[in-house]
């Protein structure tokens, strides 16, 4: 009876909740499926926007803190083609935390149960449908029917998102060890934990990609993917991680994480020693053809690739062959992973502060993209519920 009478309070402020905001405007951060050029400001743009009203199997999630990085600014280049693409106008952002504020009308009582309203919670950024041939496979993260949080689907660069509940995943366990900020500001990063997670340990057919304890390690980019694969590396027993990366503050900042060595991409040549993985979380691909030359690649070792850019080189499959090594792609969050990342999370054994360069307002994230003024880490955007 008190379980019933609780659930019956939490419905009626789900209700009153909609009905104080049903004509209240919030904010979000629009890009528009138009082919101009992306700086012209008509394109993009903050504007006020109804409370969106979730689906029947969604949930409706007051966001704290959103993730604003690499994938953002490449949206922004290439709109004009995805516009013509067909993709819609949509709120961007991919990742996220927040609070549950409301619910879809579907919703079982079990999804009620795990996300009631003021829950903190963080999201997979791919919404997969769980009906395709891959879905039913238990390979969502590779959805015939797939949209991304933020880049096909309305995003998270706004003070109210609504996402299906199965892609959702609880923080509780982060806020009982750190408090609810800290929680809720490392919650936002786990996109970037997520793919290094199943980069790492996880592939769609149950296997590990063959990780052991003790292997050594090379990333390429160590963007907050990059340092996020090297901070879950370092902290499941990795006997040595190295970085290839552009830029000089980066590269400092992997070695602050525990990086053995970084080095700019044009002194690959002096690196020593084979690795039993590569990840390229940068987009790489004539650096993989290089490694594979100069027989730098462990035998049975797993090349990872995590970046979506459309670049190619030509390999020598004889050095795949003798070697044994395979290419990997990897993409998405799906699978259980964000819960796993959350309890590395609050075990203490990572550093997500590290992967944080600051702290901006969404007034500014807008700027940031217009001028497209990248930064050498993840920059959180911090909403006014925050
Ligand atoms: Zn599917």
């Amino acid at each position: 009876m008190q379980i019933e009478k609780q659930r019956e309070e939490k419905s009626r402020g789900v209700e009153s909740f909609f009905a104080q905001k049903k004509d209240q405007a919030v904010k979000a951060l629009r890009l528009h499926a138009e082919d101009s050029t992306p700086q012209e400001a008509a394109r993009l743009s903050v504007e006020e926007l109804p409370v969106p009203q979730p689906a029947a199997d969604e949930l409706l999630i007051r966001v704290s803190y959103s993730g604003l990085g690499g994938g953002d600014f490449r949206r922004v280049e290439t709109a004009s083609r995805l516009a013509r693409a067909g993709l819609p106008t949509v709120t961007m952002g991919h990742e996220f935390s927040g609070i549950v504020a409301g619910y879809g009308s579907g919703l079982n009582e079990d999804f009620r149960a795990q996300f009631g309203v003021g829950t903190p919670i963080t999201a997979e950024e791919i919404l997969w449908c769980g009906a395709c041939g891959p879905c039913r496979s238990a390979q969502t993260n590779y959805c015939e029917n797939l949209r991304v949080l933020g880049f096909s689907s309305d995003g998270a660069h706004a003070e109210y998102v609504t996402v299906p509940a199965k892609n959702c995943w609880s923080l509780q366990p982060l806020v009982d060890q750190l408090g609810l900020d800290s929680a809720l500001r490392f919650g936002s990063l786990s996109g970037a934990y997520g793919l290094a997670y199943r980069a790492l340990f996880t592939d769609e057919r149950g296997g590990a990609h063959g990780w052991l304890p003790g292997d050594r390690i090379l990333i390429l980019g160590a963007g907050p993917v990059g340092l996020a694969v090297l901070d879950l590396a370092r902290a499941a027993g990795a006997a040595e991680v190295q970085v290839l990366e552009v830029d000089p503050a980066r590269r400092h900042t992997a070695r602050e994480l525990g990086a053995a060595l970084a080095l700019a991409p044009e002194d690959a040549d002096t690196l020593g020693g084979k690795y039993d993985r590569v990840i390229d979380a940068t987009g790489a691909p004539e650096l993989i053809a290089q490694l594979l030359d100069g027989k730098k690649v462990a035998a049975g070792a797993a090349i990872s690739m995590l970046a979506h850019t459309g670049l190619s080189a030509a390999y020598q499959t004889e050095a795949l062959i003798s070697s044994g090594a395979r290419l990997v792609g990897v993409q998405g969050q799906a699978g259980g992973v964000l819960e796993r990342v959350v309890r590395m999370l609050a075990t203490g054994c990572l550093q997500p502060e590290k992967l944080i360069r600051e702290t901006i307002t969404l007034e500014t994230a807008l700027q940031r993209l217009l001028q497209q003024k990248k930064c050498e880490g993840k920059i959180l955007v911090q909403h006014g519920n925050a």
